[in-house]
């Protein structure tokens, strides 16, 4: 072929022009292929740069879209924190006025149960400054806070219950100061069930004692006739003054005298016996002819110790006293004094 070529070409050289303008065209041709190669490669080119746009576009609308996402959740985010913040805003001051309610409504509270404390205080004080013999009616009496009404004091020179009892049951002396007494007040139940109006004196030493057991006992609704100070029924000594205590039944502590039987002083000179419903619980010789009280009227106790208000061991008066370690007189061996509590 190429042999072929070789011949016709040098033919056509001979030709002369046919030969020249053969050569042209085969140049031609050549170029043209170049040149078609090349716009190929260059649409090729051409085509991947649009390809490359394309994926650019693409990729740009995606980042466009993944923007327009953040900034639709970033929005969502900002109201979702806007909610919660306002909702915990609302939740504060709710809380807020809440806790203002409950601590007004707690001043309130706290001030009223101040006035009704101070109400309450001032009745009891009332009641203390009530007269020995006093009936009470229980709706006046706060049973919740007993205490304040057995209320322990001093008794000094110049004061009500020292103008009562000096030169009767307290005389100047060497055995018991005045410094050494105190007064009480109490409640008792009287015979008829009464809250009633006591007092007492006793030596210092044994007062919370004495207060706390007539708490007791009238908290228990244990009866008792009378209470006023042996000084209301003197009789210009100690012994008749107390035969006259004793027969209107009364009870009572202190006083500056002998003992009923003997020459010695009584504990009740030194303020450390109590007598207790002296009427039913009489001083009771004990002979070899038998027992007899030391007042007739008191007889019908000796024989009978069950009756109403007499004191045994099974009876509370008992019990309470000799729990604050007070010896009972229907305990002693020889004579009995049923109605003696003494502490020393
Ligand atoms: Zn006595």
């Amino acid at each position: 072929m190429r042999g072929a070529i070789a011949k016709a070409v040098a033919a056509a050289a001979a030709l002369g022009v046919l030969a020249a303008g053969t050569l042209a065209a085969a140049d031609y041709q050549e170029r043209l292929g170049a040149k078609r190669r090349e716009r190929a490669a260059a649409e090729a080119m051409q085509e991947s740069i649009s390809a490359d746009a394309y994926g650019l576009q693409e990729l740009q609308g995606g980042g466009r879209a993944a923007y327009r996402n953040e900034v639709k959740e970033r929005a969502a985010e900002k109201a979702a924190a806007e909610a919660a913040e306002a909702e915990a805003r609302a939740a504060a001051e709710r809380a807020e006025a809440e806790a203002r309610a409950a601590a007004e409504a707690a001043a309130e509270a706290e001030a009223r149960a101040a006035a009704e404390a101070e109400a309450r205080a001032a009745e009891a004080a009332a009641i203390c400054a009530l007269p020995a013999g006093t009936v009470v009616d229980d709706s006046r009496i706060d049973f919740d806070s007993l205490p304040q009404y057995f209320p322990v004091s001093a008794i000094n020179e110049g004061d009500a219950v020292y103008g009562r009892i000096i030169g009767k049951s307290y005389v100047d002396n060497p055995d018991i100061a005045l410094s050494s007494l105190r007064y009480i007040k109490t409640l008792h139940r009287n015979f008829a069930g009464q809250t009633q109006v006591g007092e007492i004196i006793v030596n210092e030493a044994i007062a919370a004692d004495v207060a706390d057991i007539f708490l007791v006992l009238y908290e228990s609704g244990y009866q008792i006739n009378s209470m006023f100070l042996i000084d209301d029924f003197w009789t210009g000594d100690g012994l008749t003054s107390d035969v006259n205590s004793i027969a209107h039944d009364n009870t009572s502590g202190f006083c500056y005298r002998r003992a009923s039987a003997g020459d010695n002083l009584s504990n009740h000179a030194f303020g450390l016996s109590i007598d207790l419903n002296p009427l039913e619980n009489p001083f009771v010789y004990v002979t070899e002819e038998g027992s007899y009280a030391a007042y007739p009227e008191s007889e019908a106790y000796v024989a009978d110790r069950e009756l109403a208000h007499c004191i045994t061991h099974s009876d509370l008066a008992y019990q309470v006293f000799a729990a604050h370690g007070f010896t009972w007189g229907g305990d002693w061996p020889s004579h009995k004094d049923y109605q003696h509590f003494d502490k020393i």
